[in-house]
């Protein structure tokens, strides 16, 4: 059977259109036009694992290098439940106000480990995503939370030379991602709910001292007065903290995210951490320590793969494993023999 002409014409067309998704100087027009569909393709090319797409990624972002505007990176974290979505869409309602253009990225691990997503499976800040100064990208892809992490720093590169001038990683508070996101960001939020308890929260592993402020959310109605007082106690739990090598004293902060109140208090504070960064000549050093940390965690994860990506040292592996679980070698001459191929 012959096939149909307007078959092979939508046939071309399509994939004309693919390949234009693709192509980095095209990307990068749609990018310095603010078209957010040239903005998600080219995430979506920069996140492709397919060796003849990361030569494309290459091109554009060597492209996007040369004419990026630096943003505002803000990460917010806290855990699900705690108002994370709420309060981006009223915040980035408030900061459009201003005129400023917003994009939100998320970081979901469980999205990345699992293929579920915590974040992602609802319908999430439906005002703000209708804007037009407004970009949000729901989850990063990526196999691993470090092949995500670079997945997100690129991103934030397009967004930047696509003109945004906040942008705003999201995470959950679960599992690492949290380190993984301070690691990309000039300013880190902590959303806390009053009496969650500091298990449940992250603060056994250290999540307040991320922090570059802390806001104790949902302090509205009846739970007005529970989070005012839990924020005197955090307010002094931060003071037993040594004093931060930027100097900055980390403020805690009561706010709704469902009603607004407080927000406009927390990009004051946000205005003035970026005003004393700057003062001391510290938001470029910051950014060149966080790409040296991404640089030594990307090899550690190359490293990694390679090893196990080896069929000799799997297999190598797996025996010493067994011989591990029966008793008939320790550790450190299992060590021995993998790397230095020393018989114990
Ligand atoms: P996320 O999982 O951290 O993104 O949290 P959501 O933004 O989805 O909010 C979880 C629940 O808490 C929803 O039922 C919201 O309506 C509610 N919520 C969010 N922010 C506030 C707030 O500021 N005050 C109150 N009272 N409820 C809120």
């Amino acid at each position: 059977m012959k096939p149909d002409q307007t078959h092979i014409d939508q046939w071309l067309a399509a994939r004309k259109s693919q390949k234009a998704l693709r192509n980095p100087e095209q990307l990068f027009e749609g990018l310095q036009n603010g078209s957010r569909s040239a903005l998600s393709a080219a995430i979506t090319l920069i996140e492709s694992e397919n060796p003849e797409d990361r030569k494309l990624a290459a091109v554009l972002l060597s492209r996007c290098k040369k004419v990026a505007k630096s943003a505002k990176r803000i990460g917010i974290t806290g855990v699900p439940g705690v108002g994370k979505s709420t309060f981006i869409e009223s915040f980035g309602l408030q900061l459009l106000e201003k005129g400023l253009k917003i994009a939100v990225l998320a970081i979901d691990p469980s999205s990345s480990v699992s293929g579920g997503s915590i974040l992602g499976d609802k319908t999430r800040m439906e005002q703000l995503s209708t804007q037009e100064a407004v970009f949000i990208r729901p989850s990063a892809a990526g196999r691993t939370l470090g092949g995500v992490a670079k997945n997100t720093r690129e991103a934030i590169l397009l967004c930047e030379a696509a003109g945004y001038d906040i942008i705003i990683i999201e995470t959950v508070g679960v599992g690492q991602s949290e380190t993984v996101v301070h690691g990309m960001v000039d300013f880190f939020l902590v959303l806390m709910l009053a009496g969650a308890g500091d298990e449940l929260q992250g603060m056994k592993r250290g999540i307040m001292e991320l922090a570059d402020t802390v806001v104790i959310n949902k302090a509205d109605g009846a739970n007005e007065t529970a989070a005012k007082n839990a924020r005197t106690q955090y307010a002094s739990a931060l003071h037993i903290f040594s004093q931060r090598p930027d100097a900055w004293q980390v403020p805690v902060l009561c706010a709704s995210g469902l009603n607004g109140v407080g927000l406009p208090l927390v990009w004051q504070e946000i205005e003035k951490y970026f005003t004393h960064l700057e003062q001391k000549d510290l938001l470029a050093q910051k950014r060149a320590q966080q790409e040296v940390v991404l640089f030594e965690q990307l090899i550690e994860e190359q490293l990694r793969q390679a090893f196990f990506l080896n069929p000799t040292q799997q297999n190598k592996y797996k025996q010493l494993q067994q011989a591990l679980l029966q008793g008939d070698i320790m550790v450190y001459e299992a060590i021995a023999e993998l790397f230095e191929g020393k018989q114990s």
